[in-house]
């Protein structure tokens, strides 16, 4: 089974529509004269909600094999929920990718594995794909907890969903500790949660729907550091917060390829 790796840039609270449009112009110029090939390593962006029209347009014009995403879905569909956007919203923009479950949203907003859930359930709903995002605080790691509180996440978020529909998720395993601190998770500590969810993907649905799942990391990824995390056998690809924001650095982290072959 082959994964295709998938290199997925949260630009969070930053850039605006026109900001937004000229970083994934210059993406593509700078992949293209890298003759970067899409197929073999898939890019995302996930701009603010303001900016994916703006996204939308300029890479269905060009027709750029960029692909997008949001950051958050609602877990309701339409109806009295202020500020929310639902995923038929984001599915008219040609949204691919719907990042739940990030740890700031968590945090600040008070996302739980109830919530967490629906929200996977929501996305599915309007055919867009989850990249379910779980990971542990520097609390649980100091405990050595790692393992069973990610996996203890993952549970809550794929509850009742079904393995047909399951195998297209992505999963971004994110170290809190690691996200914006410059702190990153050396490859074997990676491997060891991306492994370990991998298994528990296994024992929820089937080694096939297991095999089939990509799973990423997530925190303080950059050019320099990723070609060791993508030598793992388990990580598929990363989530890239700060460093995606630079069109230059973010297009050296999606050839990282080069980089071990010159
Ligand atoms: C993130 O926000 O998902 C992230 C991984 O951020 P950073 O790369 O800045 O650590």
């Amino acid at each position: 089974m082959t994964r295709t790796p998938l290199i997925a840039g949260n630009w969070k609270l930053n850039l605006d529509h026109l900001e937004a449009t000229h970083a994934v112009q210059k993406l593509a110029w700078l992949l293209r004269d890298a003759k970067h090939d899409y197929s073999e390593v898939e890019v995302a962006v996930l701009p603010t909600f303001t900016s994916l029209r703006s996204v939308q347009t300029l890479i269905d014009a060009d027709q750029l094999p960029i692909r997008y995403g949001s950051q958050d879905i609602s877990a309701h569909s339409s109806g009295a929920y202020t500020g929310e956007i639902s995923g038929g919203m984001l599915a008219a923009l040609g949204v691919t990718y719907s990042a739940i479950g990030h740890s700031e949203r968590r945090q600040y907003h008070g996302e739980d594995e109830a919530m967490v859930n629906a929200k996977v359930k929501a996305a599915f709903s309007a055919g867009i794909v989850p990249i379910l995002c779980i990971g542990e605080g520097l609390d649980i790691r100091k405990e050595g907890r790692q393992v069973e509180y990610t996996l203890a996440q993952l549970d809550g978020a794929l509850a009742e969903i079904p393995a047909e529909k399951v195998s297209t998720i992505v999963i971004a395993y994110e170290p809190v500790w690691a996200i914006g601190t410059g702190e990153v998770a050396t490859p074997a500590d990676a491997e060891e949660v991306c492994g370990a969810i991998r298994v528990r993907l296994a024992q929820l649905y089937s080694d096939e729907v297991a095999k089939a799942i990509r799973i990423l990391y997530g925190g303080s990824v950059k050019s320099g550091n990723i070609a060791a995390i993508m030598a793992e056998e388990d990580v598929d690809g990363v989530l890239v917060g700060g460093a995606s924001l630079d069109p230059e650095e973010f297009s050296a982290i999606v050839r990282y390829r080069s980089h071990v072959t010159g």
